[in-house]
């Protein structure tokens, strides 16, 4: 039975809004080493994401294996660069932007997101061996840890009294 138009649902946060479409950049994710994602976001427009990922037509780690160099891939992108990048193809401003990502930036990407404007990083999870977070301490970046969003998305037809099955069902 559908509930009727006045029924209360929990509505995010943006913090948590944002955070949650990183975790579904992540999902495109390749390297089966890590999965993460990033959006980077200014004044509540969401600019551009990214998520972990080889080279623009080069096969994947999850096809081909990880090419490990030093204990790391070195065959994925990660998620901050790829973000960074597509805002650099389609020549978005990024000062003054927020790094959502699902994790803690490796100093690399730290330093890139640092560099391109980045002031603010929000992040659910660590990572291991990085120096981003004495970067963003120097910078004045301000990073701040937020609670991991809820791993579901409800979407549930039957909540809307608007709604029709969809189609074949
Ligand atoms: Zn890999
Ligand atoms: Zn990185």
């Amino acid at each position: 039975m559908k509930k009727t138009e006045t029924s209360v649902r929990p509505r995010p946060s943006w913090d948590e809004y944002f955070l949650k479409l990183a975790m579904l950049a992540s999902e495109r994710a390749t390297c089966p080493r890590m999965h993460c994602g990033c959006v980077l976001v200014k004044d509540r427009y969401v600019l551009a994401t990214g998520y972990n990922g080889s080279l623009p037509n080069t096969p994947h780690c999850d096809e081909v294996g990880c090419l490990i160099v030093d204990g790391h891939c070195v065959r994925a992108n990660h998620a901050e660069i790829n973000a960074l990048c597509q805002a650099t193809r389609h020549g978005v401003n990024l000062e003054g932007a927020t790094a959502y990502v699902t994790n803690m930036p490796c100093t690399a990407c730290a330093k890139a997101l640092i560099t391109a404007g980045v002031i603010r990083v929000a992040i659910f999870s660590d990572y291991h061996d990085t120096l981003a977070e004495r970067f963003f301490r120097e910078t004045g970046v301000q990073l701040v840890r937020l609670p991991m969003p809820e791993q579901s998305i409800r979407y549930d037809l039957d909540d809307y009294p608007s709604a029709k099955a969809p189609a074949g069902q």
